[in-house]
């Protein structure tokens, strides 16, 4: 017979903890998206085992989320008849975290100071977001394996939580919320159910609040587009994403060839990854027939896709398919192929019909897209025409694509001139576009190293090669002013002697001295003997190596 036992939080779950209940935020009332969530999630799992034939406890029970509100005794209760939990996966569940982002979003929490507490559930950290409004909560919970024990886990939230056996229950799990006195409101019937309408409208299993069905959306993506109104639209990107922020881009789509989809993709308002809060996790979610087959799907777009969001849902997927295979899959490899080339092709088509809001989209996620042309080389030429850039012929702040540069290339030109520099000052203050302004040739500039990785990757476009400004063999024209540029003055002998004593001057930090038809007002500039990387990529490499 096991026993009751009190058991220590993990460290960073204490962390946490002491700034749920300690602060003040500016909106409470999401713990309950996070608890119903968590509630959907359960019953996900279950409804998945059971049509993959598991033998499951309770197998008759509804698949169902009950909320019920106790002004009297202030207490609100949320109850499932999901998955459940043993009394190990309440330890592990409920008293650490495992996300890997979790330490920043400390941080993050640390460093505000009216806390906003919407991203928590997108650190897999949604459960502790009850104790902004409970004094004590009360997890019951029994397992879906026939023969497993109920257990009740207690918790004030300060640094310690007991865990211990629970008669009497059924499958799923019951959780109990002692109300802060300052918290009261969520004990009102009407109260909640506002919230649940605000929030979970979407949950694909029926919320019951006094025998009644309070959330009343369907599943959005299997329906007609036309049928669709906008608000609908936005509720469940707000519902997918745990956010309040409106989404830049929405995509739906359905196709019956070559594999039957409907899917429905989101580009957020934000990047979250420019804020520090570390590499993102993937936010598609793939269904077959409106059954969850895994939520965030890692194999299904490739991992410069991470910062969409949204639902693809095939009826041409094994319902029974499994992580690892979903990994080999080649009708998983199909369907990444037709999703990632109907959301290219809706880039190419937003960045035609709206520059402006595609170069506001550039500048939050453009970092995805170079990602991808300089990673996913199956991908990487649909990426190229979706690239931006500073050019010697942008204004400050403007933008422009490849088709731009090589549509205004001169008659006669090959290449493709990118510089690398932190800034355009820097770039223009230097001596590499001297050559080109002399010439009148447009030079893209880059600024991040990862540009050219991404340039170097595609070698060419439109059959232009990219020549790096910093190269030693860049062969230019012939200036038709020749003369007034003439070096004049140093015969071959001068001219061998000066470069021999600037090279012995050097000592040892050049390889070469030599004699420059391309400066034109710079006394000297450094160049790039080492063919296959630019300056700055060998910069990185070199930290990197370090
Ligand atoms: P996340 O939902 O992102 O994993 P949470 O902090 O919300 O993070 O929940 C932590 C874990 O606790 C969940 O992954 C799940 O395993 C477990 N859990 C929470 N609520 C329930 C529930 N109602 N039924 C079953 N398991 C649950
Ligand atoms: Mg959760």
């Amino acid at each position: 017979e096991l026993k009751r036992e009190t058991m220590e939080f993990q460290a960073e779950v204490k962390q946490l903890l002491d700034i749920v209940i300690n602060s003040l935020y500016t909106d409470r009332e999401i713990f309950l998206r996070e608890l119903v969530s968590n509630a959907a999630d359960a019953l996900e799992k279950i409804r998945y085992k059971s049509i993959a034939g598991e033998d499951i406890a309770g197998p008759e029970l509804p698949l169902e989320i009950t909320v019920e509100v106790n002004g009297g005794d202030k207490t609100l209760t949320i109850s499932d008849t999901g998955i459940g939990m043993t009394r190990e996966e309440l330890v592990k569940n409920l008293g650490t975290i495992a996300h890997s982002g979790s330490k920043s979003f400390l941080r993050h929490l640390a460093e505000t100071d009216r806390k906003d507490l919407n991203l928590i559930g997108q650190f897999g950290v949604g459960f502790y977001s009850a104790f902004m409004v409970a004094k004590k909560v009360r997890v019951l919970s029994r397992s879906y394996h026939s023969g497993e024990q109920g257990c009740e886990w207690i918790s004030d939230g300060a640094g310690s939580y007991s865990v211990g056996p629970a008669e009497g229950l059924q499958r799923g799990t019951r959780i109990i919320l002692e109300l802060k006195d300052d918290a009261e409101k969520f004990a009102s019937a009407d109260n909640i159910k506002r919230i649940i309408k605000r929030y979970s409208n979407f949950v694909p299993f029926p919320i019951i609040l006094g025998g009644e069905r309070i959330n009343t959306q369907q599943a959005i993506w299997v329906r007609n587009k036309n049928e669709i109104k906008e608000e609908e639209y936005a509720g469940f990107y707000k519902f997918i994403s745990n956010t309040y922020d409106d989404a830049l881009y929405r995509l739906h789509f359905s196709a019956d060839a070559p594999l039957a989809i409907n899917a429905l993709l989101y580009v957020p308002g934000e990047n979250l990854e420019r804020f520090g809060f570390g590499k993102m996790e993937p936010g598609v979610s793939l269904y077959c027939r409106k059954v969850l087959i895994q939520q965030k799907a890692e194999w299904l777009l490739p991992d410069w896709l991470r910062f969409l969001k949204g639902v693809v849902d095939s009826e041409d997927i094994p319902i029974n398919i499994s992580r690892e295979t979903m990994q080999d899959s080649t009708l998983v490899a199909r369907l990444q192929k037709v999703i990632t080339g109907r959301f290219l092709k809706f880039l190419d088509d937003q960045a035609k019909s709206d520059p402006g809001k595609y170069g506001e989209f550039w500048n939050k996620f453009g970092i995805f897209l170079k990602e991808g042309a300089a990673s996913d080389y199956a991908h990487s030429k649909d990426l190229a025409p979706l690239l931006r850039f500073e050019s010697s012929r942008s204004e400050t702040g403007e933008l422009i694509s490849l088709n731009n540069y090589v549509e205004r290339m001169k008659e006669n030109q090959n290449s493709i001139y990118f510089i690398n520099g932190p800034t355009r000052e820097m770039i223009e203050a230097g001596p590499y576009l001297e050559a080109f302004r002399a010439r009148d040739l447009e030079v893209i500039y880059t600024h991040e190293p990862v540009d050219d990785f991404v340039l170097t990757r595609l070698g060419e476009y439109k059959g232009k090669k990219f020549v790096s400004a910093d190269q030693a063999d860049v062969e230019l024209p012939e200036l038709e002013d020749k003369e007034q540029h003439d070096s004049g003055g140093l015969d071959g002998q001068e001219l061998q002697n000066l470069t021999a004593w600037i090279k012995q001057t050097l000592n040892g930090r050049v390889s070469e001295v030599r004699a420059s038809k391309r400066l034109l007002d710079s006394p000297a500039m450094l160049i790039n003997l080492n063919g296959g990387m630019t300056s700055s990529m060998q910069r990185l490499m070199q930290a990197v190596n370090k």
